[in-house]
């Protein structure tokens, strides 16, 4: 093997082979040290440790400029611990051409190890290594909000779409409860006097149902659903749980506010709404022209330009997004099988993606240098007759 792919593989070996499942708080900080020290040996500074309600995030501050770019990963995983004895971190095939497994290395220990090859030199970069992605973030998601603002620009390293596409849209997330409240009676002796929940769930859960969108991308689908007591009792409450994922601000938006708005149809039924927005879109419009230049980055690099793809799981690229910051996610390995048993990476990609990452991440560091000269050729050419 020549060029640097033996050293991405050696570097990702050695993540993989530290199990890092994310509700595991010390399998998560043992990995940290692991992720910590690969990290330095590539980038040659030591990152900072920062530990929120006992979760480990890790953040390098590379070069004395302001930071301009993020790159974003994380090192947990869903794999619980023991996995690596049935699926050992393993290449398999034609060393350069092969399949590399093990628990993690696709959902996104790969991408990890390439920021830090990619970023090795660069000045004006931070790379934040979060460790709860897994549980919807639910320590670092003000620091990762907190450093997209910082940024011009977020790069998230988590693994490809198919074909190594690009992730360029991400549906946001809703989640609601729906409780509902009635009287119970008998069922035989007098059901008259009861309020049925059982038919005030049927009629909000037709309502929700209705609020989803096709055409805008918008599925509002209920879900798990209970209530009542006995076969003989007119059940006195009951709840429906709601999934929303949505394209854009704007859809989640409506949607939260019809479900705010659901009213009671039984007299004397209640019907009260709790949950909300949980991740927002990331939305075409945020990478549109991340997207553009990473395919003219890949094609000055020899390589296929990648295509797009618009995916419904969220990851912190939603969060980024929604804070304002232009984000392109799926930045990281090639491969496949996230979160299940053929989970892998294609080992002729790593090295490509790499360089297209690094180049990516130049050409955003010196976009006002660039900036400059086209502007004055637009001047001229509008101003000729
Ligand atoms: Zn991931």
């Amino acid at each position: 093997m020549t060029g640097p792919l033996p050293e991405l593989l050696a570097d990702l070996r050695t993540l993989v082979e530290c199990e890092s499942p994310s509700a595991d708080l010390a399998a998560v900080a043992r990995s940290a040290d692991v992720v910590a020290r690969v990290g330095t040996a590539r980038l040659g500074v030591a990152p900072e440790r920062i530990v929120l309600e006992g979760r480990s995030h890790l953040r390098w501050r590379l070069g004395d400029e302001p930071s301009r770019v993020l790159l974003l990963g994380h090192h947990d995983t869903v794999w619980p611990l023991g996995s690596l004895a049935d699926r050992p971190c393993a290449v398999t095939g034609p060393p350069e051409a092969g399949v590399l497994r093990g628990p993690g290395c696709f959902d996104m220990k790969a991408g990890l190890v390439m920021a830090f090859h990619a970023a090795a030199g660069l000045s004006g970069v931070t790379i934040l290594v979060t460790g709860d992605e897994e549980l919807g973030s639910p320590s670092s998601r003000s620091l990762i909000e907190e450093e997209a603002r910082l940024a011009e620009a977020v790069l998230v390293l988590e693994a490809a779409a198919d074909g190594g596409a690009l992730k360029t849209e991400r549906k946001g997330v809703s989640l609601y409860d729906v409780r509902v409240t009635g009287r119970a009676a008998h069922a035989g002796l007098e059901p008259e006097r009861g309020v049925n929940a059982t038919v005030e769930l049927a009629h909000q859960v037709a309502a929700v149902s209705r609020l989803g969108d096709a055409d805008a991308g918008t599925t509002v689908t209920p879900t798990a659903a209970r209530s009542g007591t006995t076969t003989n009792t007119v059940p006195a409450s009951g709840s429906f749980a709601v999934d929303v994922r949505v394209r854009t601000l704007a859809e989640q938006d409506r949607v939260d506010r019809a479900m705010r708005a659901l009213r009671m149809v039984l007299p004397g039924a209640v019907v009260e709404v709790t949950g909300g927005p949980n991740r927002p879109p990331l939305e075409a419009a945020a990478s549109a022209e991340l997207y553009a230049r990473a395919c003219a980055v890949a094609v000055r690099l020899g390589l296929p330009a990648p295509a797009a793809a618009a995916v419904g799981g969220a990851s912190d690229g939603n969060f980024t997004a929604g804070v304002g910051t232009p984000t392109l996610d799926g930045l990281g390995a090639v491969g496949g099988g996230a979160h299940a048993d053929d989970e892998h990476v294609l080992v002729a990609e790593l090295p490509g993606r790499t360089a297209l990452l690094r180049a990516l991440a130049q050409e955003l560091l010196a976009r006002e240098l660039l900036a400059e000269p086209t502007r004055l050729l637009t001047t001229s050419a509008a101003a000729r007759p």
